[in-house]
């Protein structure tokens, strides 16, 4: 056995944390260049304890995922501020563009030649800015990640720019910033939390620290994430799937994923549709093609047995086999406001080119057993 780990230096979680931003930050970092989704109104009371502390504040409001030119808009804006550190208040979208910037501002080049797959292969050799990631969602765990994932609209793909230096300096998850996410959204947020820590959890890089990490993450999002996703507020169920979101971040950025962020990213880059909610479209047709892959041509695998894992960690009966889990799944996204993957745009002359380029994704290696094309081309078949 061999492996290592690395998350955020400093993880902050609970009710109200948000409140203590500024006495983790000293005088030295102004100016700060804060991030936020379109609507930065939304965290002015935040962004007023900032300024109320002394610091000078520059404000960067982006809409949607980030891509290319977003993101080498926000870092150029940030080197003209001169900014010392980066805060990120959003999704995932606000949170990997800040991650991005924060490393950027410190790297000479354009971003595009840093980019895993479309650019030029380029490292980023300096440290990024000291930067502090405050999740108002809680479905990607971006706040522990080395990675940020950005559209490249060119090559119609998303794909991520990676580094060590990259993980945040600061991860501050405060439960109460996502009370107010609509139920649609906190839905397939919610399904990208759970679905993290399942393909984590099966993953061919997994290592006993992810697997305590994802199981107990896998465990809270399946008992809370009904209860997240109503219009009524259950500040328990919230809390439970930000730390759910926080597991799954923390154990894929150590073990990597699997089929349906293998399909995720190139599918971002087709269709105009949310991350969570193309994951949460796939998750029945990989989990399934997973199963019947094992058990025609590699029943002994170490995943298979953990799938059956899975079903009791979802359902809580020790008997489970991994069909329950199956079950379990339909069962949750019949429950939830959710789409399917033809509902989300993708037609069927587009499954060939999606299965061709998922083939060759960084998250599709994190797979537990390695599936044929025609596997692939099935899988985005049913999900349609
Ligand atoms: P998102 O950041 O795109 O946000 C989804 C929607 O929620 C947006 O409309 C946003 O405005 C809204 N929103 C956010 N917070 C809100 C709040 N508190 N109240 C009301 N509305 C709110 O969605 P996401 O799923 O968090 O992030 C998706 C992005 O993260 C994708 O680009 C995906 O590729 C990326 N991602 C990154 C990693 C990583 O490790 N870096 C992992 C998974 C996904």
């Amino acid at each position: 056995m061999s492996f290592s780990f690395a998350t955020s230096n400093n993880i902050q979680f609970g009710e109200g944390i948000a409140k203590t931003i500024p006495s983790l930050l000293d005088g030295s970092l102004s100016p700060l260049f804060v991030l936020t989704g379109s609507d930065s109104k939304r965290y002015a009371q935040l962004i007023g304890l900032l300024t109320q502390s002394g610091f000078e504040v520059f404000i960067h409001p982006i809409a949607g995922e980030p891509d290319v030119k977003s993101v080498t808009i926000a870092s150029d804006s940030a080197r003209e501020a001169s900014a010392k550190c980066v805060i990120a208040i959003g999704g995932g979208s606000v949170l990997d563009t800040g991650k991005a910037v924060a490393a950027l501002v410190t790297n000479e080049g354009q971003l595009i030649d840093y980019l895993e797959g479309v650019g030029k292969g380029k490292t980023l050799s300096e440290k990024s800015l000291p930067f502090m990631a405050v999740p108002t969602t809680a479905g990607t765990g971006a706040e522990v990640t080395r990675n940020s994932v950005i559209g490249v609209p060119k090559a119609g793909v998303k794909v991520s720019l990676r580094s060590a230096s990259m993980l945040p300096t600061w991860a501050v998850v405060d439960p109460e910033l996502t009370y107010k996410l609509p139920p649609e959204i906190a839905a397939y947020t919610g399904m990208d939390a759970l679905i993290q820590c399942l393909e984590a959890y099966l993953s061919k890089f997994s290592n006993p620290l992810t697997d305590g990490i994802a199981r107990e993450g896998l465990r809270l999002a399946a008992r809370s994430i009904r209860s997240a996703c109503k219009e009524e507020l259950d500040t328990e169920a919230k809390s439970d799937l930000c730390a759910a979101s926080l597991c799954g971040g923390i154990a894929l950025a150590n073990a990597k994923l699997g089929s349906i962020h293998g399909f995720a990213g190139p599918l971002g880059g087709m269709i105009p549709a949310p991350h969570g909610a193309i994951c949460a479209s796939l998750l029945i047709s990989c989990f399934s093609a997973n199963l019947r892959a094992f058990d025609t041509r590699d029943k002994d695998n170490p995943s298979r047995a953990k799938m059956d894992d899975v079903a009791t960690l979802l359902t809580g009966n020790p008997q489970a086999k991994a069909s329950y889990a199956l079950a379990w799944f339909e069962s949750l996204c019949n429950d939830l406001p959710l789409k399917s993957l033809g509902e989300l745009g993708l037609e069927h002359s587009q499954i060939e080119e999606a299965a061709r380029k998922s083939a060759k994704s960084s998250s599709m290696k994190g797979n537990p057993i390695e599936l044929t094309k025609f596997e692939l081309v099935e899988i985005l078949e049913a999900a349609l």
